[in-house]
């Protein structure tokens, strides 16, 4: 088969490889698409040395022994991440949490590859109306519905999403969905800002509008009630704290690796409330699955390109270059 493999700093190569064996209790699937995901975009930048890649979708093409309840022509996708299922975390039933989570992330292949090998209890079977390409969106849809989940947002709310990258497009049609008020999202990027112009009631060009003046003059002063940090910026960062009303929450799913200037007495004068987010839990997987399938959510409107895997490092170039939505790889 072949496969995508970082070689250093921001450059893969695809090569020639073994076709992979299931164990026991995996599956081999053929991968029809696979998306590129922010976090993948970390790993491109620091050159970590394995196959990564876990959103995706395809057809099983053999089952190991102990596997129950799937055969060969099922139409699958899979959760990205496996849990031992034996730490503090996992049997609190966090296993978004687990403490060998990453251990475990880094041992599986991931599915920038012709094939890719799952444990059975990850998959899920496609709808017969569902297609590959937007059931590839069901990953990054059930990271963006925890974070709205776990934002106690009420209906009505007045929400700000900072970062229009595909998390932010799907968390502000979440929002939209479950009932905020008024939804604004920023970016600095037209292409992001028009995926979102009609979904939300005002998109800001932030490179043209202050963010935090502007919503808080969209909210008589007081400022979102909920606000989501997905950009993993700077900037979009320090906005979150002083876009938030008194009494706000700022749930953060952007990942953000440098130091942050900022005010931490907002937090306790301004009784912020600011939350961490990543992963889901099975349950979410499975819900966003069921809203793409009931184009609740238009996961397919989101995916701005579609290039074959041999052309994996443009790919990334481009899913880099911050502009548009989801790009799929296509083994
Ligand atoms: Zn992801
Ligand atoms: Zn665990």
């Amino acid at each position: 088969m072949r496969e995508a493999i970082l070689e250093g700093k921001s450059k893969y190569v695809v090569r020639d490889a073994p076709d992979p064996v299931p164990a026991d209790k995996e599956v081999l699937i053929k991968v029809r698409y696979a998306g590129i995901c922010g976090s993948d975009l970390h790993t491109y930048y620091e050159g970590a040395n394995i196959r990564h890649g876990h959103e995706f979708s395809g057809d099983i093409v053999a089952v190991g022994a102990d596997v129950k309840g799937w055969e060969v022509g099922d139409r699958v996708t899979a959760e990205s991440h496996s849990w031992c299922g034996e730490c503090f975390w996992c049997k609190r039933g966090e296993t978004g949490l687990c403490e060998n989570l990453y251990v475990i992330w880094a041992q599986i292949p991931g599915v920038f590859a012709t094939y890719t090998k799952v444990e059975y209890n990850r998959l899920y079977k496609l709808p017969p109306e569902m297609n590959y390409e937007e059931a590839v969106m069901v990953e990054p849809t059930a990271v963006a519905l925890h974070a709205v989940n776990i934002s106690g947002m009420e209906i009505g709310d007045n929400i700000a999403v900072l970062g229009l990258g595909p998390i932010g497009q799907l968390i502000a049609r979440l929002a939209k969905l479950s009932g905020a008020g008024a939804v604004y999202a920023t970016d600095l990027s037209k292409s992001r800002l028009e995926l979102a112009r009609d979904v939300v009631e005002e998109v800001i060009d932030v490179s043209a509008v202050d963010p935090v003046a502007r919503i808080l003059d969209l909210t008589g002063g007081r400022g979102a009630d909920v606000v989501f940090e997905c950009a993993g910026a700077i900037a979009a960062t320090q906005q979150s704290l002083a876009l938030a009303r008194k009494g706000g929450t700022v749930v953060i799913p952007g990942v953000c690796l440098h130091p942050v200037e900022t005010m931490i007495s907002d937090i306790p004068l301004r009784e912020l409330t600011v939350k961490g987010t990543v992963f889901f839990y099975s349950a979410e997987f499975a819900t966003a699955l069921k809203l793409i399938n009931e184009k609740k959510i238009d996961g397919a409107s989101l995916i701005t390109s579609v290039m074959p895997l041999e052309d994996i490092d443009e790919a990334f170039r481009k899913a880099a270059s911050g502009e548009g939505g989801k790009i799929l790889l296509q083994p």
